[in-house]
């Protein structure tokens, strides 16, 4: 016994390549018999002959910019991770703009004795100073 099993998108991609087969060989048929046909493809190209190359040569620079696109956008994404790292929260801080993912400015020095603030929790300040401790 045989047993024959056919995924849905497997019967429709079988399907729709026996229709372009199909349509396919319509066309060579009618190229073939059809005397006003051939005349028709015979003018086409004559006068278009650079159908062809062009679309080819479109297909290449369109496919080549969205690759290089997709490629700066990944760079893009290493360059700029969504996450700060400790190095970078400490840089920022050193520099006074730290600013958190959802845009708020993050307290960096010590409204006492104006000193820099060290980060001991995701909210949570410690001014070395004053031991004083601050939260955002
Ligand atoms: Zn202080």
């Amino acid at each position: 016994m045989e047993t024959l099993q056919l995924s849905k998108g497997r019967l429709v991609m079988l399907t729709e390549a026996a229709v372009i087969l199909f349509l396919g060989f319509w066309m060579l048929e009618e190229y073939a018999n059809n005397v006003y046909l051939q005349d028709y493809v015979a003018s086409f190209w004559a006068v278009n002959w650079w159908v062809a190359p062009a679309a080819v040569a479109a297909l290449v620079i369109v496919g080549g910019i969205s690759y290089y696109l997709g490629l700066g956008r990944n760079g893009m994404d290493e360059a700029m991770p969504e996450r700060k790292t400790a190095g970078e929260v400490r840089v920022a801080l050193a520099q006074k703009e730290l600013v958190t993912n959802s845009g708020v400015m993050v307290m960096d020095v010590c409204p006492f004795c104006n000193s820099s603030l060290r980060m001991v929790g995701e909210d949570r300040f410690h001014c070395r100073k004053c031991k004083r401790y601050f939260k955002r």
